[in-house]
């Protein structure tokens, strides 16, 4: 969560505002970052920063992955990535893992 607002206060001032109202977050479902626990941690660090008033939205990215076989993406809600067709495993996972900055809303 430090670093996430260390950025968004990086680009809010590249930008020249003063203050952030509103951070979105783009969180993988493979990251096992739980949305609850980085809402408290920002609680925790925003203060004393532009985004001190902020909100923070989070959007969780589902686990997705490519299936060789079929030339298919398909979404995974656990950690075994079985494609639901052909029952290959693959390995590899397209999305979900990110934990990055969607957009912000700065002053
Ligand atoms: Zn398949």
């Amino acid at each position: 969560m430090q670093s996430a607002l260390e950025s968004a206060e990086k680009s809010a001032r590249s930008s020249g505002a003063t203050q952030i109202h509103l951070i979105r977050l783009r969180v993988g479902a493979m990251t096992g970052v739980v949305p609850d626990a980085l809402q408290f941690a920002f609680e925790v660090v925003r203060s004393g920063t532009l985004a001190a008033n902020a909100r923070l939205e989070v959007e969780t990215i589902p686990a997705t992955c490519w299936c060789a076989g079929c030339q298919r993406e398909f979404v995974t809600e656990d950690y075994v990535f079985e494609c639901p067709d052909c029952h290959q495993l693959s390995g590899t996972l397209r999305r979900g893992r990110e934990l990055e900055l969607a957009s912000l809303e700065v002053s």
